[in-house]
């Protein structure tokens, strides 16, 4: 039995899963990668497109006696740069294969395109909700100046949800769970009951389910938070003794902090319903009501998480969207 993250470290290097904690110029600090040794040398996730990054990486692969040419396969476990950026540059100086969710592969292998459709994409979400359009042009700015830290994706072997990706020496389920981000993949090692999860799970924060374009790249949004809810409770059901997050240390109780999430999603619902039964308003009205200047610079954060919960409301059928004029007002009904 693992009581304490570091137990479960020293569990999961015993297994042949080292953690890596990779630095990022992102305000979530470092990002964990995984290397698996085993056959194929596997590493999991890369850390942003960066000197430092790979610096890091390098040494570290060094301590455990190999060097980035050893590399044999890399898994991407979600679309979001601070896990990506590195891949073109390790599979470059390595031939090692790609392995990610297969309906994510275009997106991926498209990135500098996908990530401005994404940005436009954003900027429409944002209006649409009320943010002023000097704020929209702010953040996309600063969108724009992060991309540099990410990268095209080939991936060579795209993986199925309820897939298994089999090493020498070990099955890991493949198992599709979007909600933080629309690709969102996580490992299940059956065997071992180690779960590498990345952003799906995080110990200290809450995941952000970012609104975002759905995979097949059609422009209505993802309810990202009823996505992701949805997602939580399949994860919830599983005999999960250690979970490797893709920040932060591991979590060896996932049950119960599935469930404090679950008790902070309800309570949210119920503020931002309060809210809009006092009066109509827009998502930002609503944000700025709840987090004051941080619903400014945080713009498209924070508008996720209100319009995320207003969804459970809107499914629930106790609110309602109302257009005027090209921008969404939340009514009570
Ligand atoms: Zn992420």
């Amino acid at each position: 039995m693992t009581a304490t993250p570091e137990g479960a470290l020293e569990q999961a290097a015993l297994a042949g899963i080292h953690r890596f904690a990779i630095p990022t110029p992102f305000a979530v600090g470092r990002v964990n990668c995984y290397l698996i040794e085993d056959e194929p040398l596997t590493l999991v996730d890369t850390g942003p497109n960066s000197g430092k990054a790979l610096d890091e990486l390098t040494g570290r692969l060094a301590e455990r006696g190999h060097e980035l040419a050893d590399l044999e396969l890399i898994i991407v476990t979600h679309q979001h740069i601070d896990h990506l950026g590195l891949v073109e540059i390790l599979v470059e100086h390595s031939g090692a294969e790609v392995a990610a969710l297969g309906v994510a592969a275009e997106r991926l292998a498209a990135f500098d395109e996908d990530a401005e459709r994404e940005d436009e994409f954003a900027v429409e979400v944002m209006l649409r909700n009320g943010i002023p359009e000097d704020v929209t042009v702010a953040l996309r700015s600063v969108s724009r100046s992060f991309r540099g830290w990410g990268s095209h994706v080939a991936v060579t072997r795209p993986l199925e949800d309820g897939g298994t990706l089999e090493l020498g020496s070990r099955s890991l389920e493949v198992l599709h769970r979007p909600g933080h981000s629309p690709s969102d993949t996580i490992f299940w090692d059956v065997e071992r009951r180690i779960l590498i999860a990345a952003d799906h799970l995080l110990p200290h924060i809450s995941s952000n389910p970012l609104i975002a374009r759905p995979l097949d790249g059609s422009s209505r949004r993802t309810q990202a938070l009823v996505t992701y809810i949805e997602s939580l409770r399949a994860t919830r059901e599983m005999p999960i003794e250690i979970v490797l997050p893709g920040h932060g240390e591991p979590i060896t109780d996932h049950v119960a902090l599935i469930d404090s999430r679950m008790a902070g999603y309800e309570r949210r619902k119920e503020k931002i319903y309060r809210r809009i039964v006092e009066q109509p308003r827009t998502g930002y009205e609503i944000a700025q009501a709840l987090w004051g200047n941080v619903a400014v610079t945080q713009a498209f954060l924070t508008l996720s998480e209100v319009i995320g919960h207003a969804d459970l409301r809107v499914n629930e059928g106790r609110v309602r969207e109302v257009d005027d004029e090209g921008v969404v007002r939340y009514e009570a009904t």
